[in-house]
């Protein structure tokens, strides 16, 4: 079973002493270099130039919207619905898109249920100081993330 795969240069591996658990690498092209010609703010990993050249332009362009053609920019699309993939502390379950995991049965279930307590007891300790509206009272939604 054992793969005999020399590691090539250059490379990191990262083993605990004990040897109890697998070693983790990191294999690289070349390793990171410190670049000190690089303007500040940008990150001295940053390797390539060019890639700070195009992140100013694009950023003096966000700052100065007047430099945008009127009319002739870009369509702003909608923004449509990101997937956004992750993993949910509540459900201990990972999941490819956040929209549908939240409004899915075991989610929900969760945030229904009393497991905020411990949250709520908390809160309770605070003290509230915004004014209350005489407007009728939304029920707070028991949701999160
Ligand atoms: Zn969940």
């Amino acid at each position: 079973q054992k793969t005999k795969n020399k590691l090539k240069n250059p490379f990191l591996k990262v083993e605990d002493r004990r040897r109890r658990y697998r070693p983790f690498y990191l294999q690289l092209s070349s390793f990171p270099v410190v670049n000190y010609s690089n303007p500040k703010p940008y990150s001295p990993f940053e390797t390539e130039r060019k890639n700070i050249i195009a992140h100013k332009q694009i950023e003096n362009k966000q700052r100065n919207p007047a430099n945008n053609d009127k009319g002739k920019g870009p369509v702003q699309l909608p923004a449509k619905h990101k997937k956004r993939k992750g993993y949910c502390e509540c459900c201990l379950k990972k999941y490819d898109d956040l929209q549908i995991h939240v409004e899915s049965e075991q989610h929900q279930n969760f945030a229904q249920s009393s497991h905020y307590q411990v949250v709520d007891d908390i809160i309770s300790k605070f003290s509230c100081n915004f004014v209350e509206l005489s407007t009728p009272k939304i029920k707070r939604r028991k949701c999160s993330v």
